[in-house]
């Protein structure tokens, strides 16, 4: 699956806004947002006078699109899966989103970022109520349990990703037990609780145009 390989700090930059794409790193003073907070190249500071309408929302678009760091063709699909569910357009994308396993590893503490953990479910380190899921899209549905399989649960990686399992944020609608190495999707989350700084309402307005 095709994916985004260039510098993902300089993604942060230009949406002036941590999107948290390298681990640990952005949990500390060597985040390029903490020293650099204006978009790169050479004219960053100067750009950006104009605010338009299209430019907020297509801004709010790559924000969350870059947050899960996918390709606008996959985005686009989520889309348009939220705008045929029943409720809000924008919260059922999120929830979408959310509920993919690449993400759930990642919130769950097994990886440190987004990135990581989808290497780490591509190479089969990983299993959904017992049975092995190597697809990082895969949707992890409400009662499922996740967990690295038994040969995976003490590679260094996911170790160490735990021990600072916390420290990074948690969210209420997932269960972890840091000792098990083991965790469940509990319950759909609504808006409030789903730490994505977004303005969803925009995304959906620049879509129906
Ligand atoms: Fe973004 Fe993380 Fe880089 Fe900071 S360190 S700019 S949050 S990817």
């Amino acid at each position: 699956m095709a994916r985004y390989t260039g510098p993902k700090c300089k993604l942060c930059r230009r949406e002036g806004t941590k999107l948290f794409l390298k681990g640990d790193r952005c949990h500390s003073d060597r985040c390029a947002i903490e020293k650099r907070n204006y978009p790169p190249g050479e004219q960053g500071r100067a750009r950006y006078s104009r605010r338009s309408n299209y430019r907020l929302q297509l801004r709010e678009k790559q924000k969350l699109r870059r947050t899960y760091q996918l390709l606008e063709r996959q985005f686009l699909n989520y889309f348009k899966k939220a705008e045929k569910m029943k409720g809000i357009t924008g919260e059922n994308l999120l929830r979408l989103l959310e509920s993919r396993l690449d993400n759930m590893v990642f919130r769950m503490g097994f990886a440190p970022s987004r990135a990581t953990a989808r290497q780490l479910i591509l190479h089969s380190h990983f299993e959904v109520n017992g049975k092995k899921v190597d697809i990082p899209s895969y949707k992890v549905n409400v009662g499922d349990r996740v967990a690295p399989r038994e040969k995976s649960k003490n590679l260094l990686v996911i170790e160490e990703s735990l021990k600072s399992y916390g420290s990074r944020g948690t969210v209420p609608y997932l269960s972890v037990d840091v000792a098990k190495k083991e965790g469940t999707y509990v319950e759909e989350p609504t808006r409030d609780v789903i730490p994505v700084p977004v303005e969803e309402n925009l995304i959906v307005e620049l879509y129906s145009k």
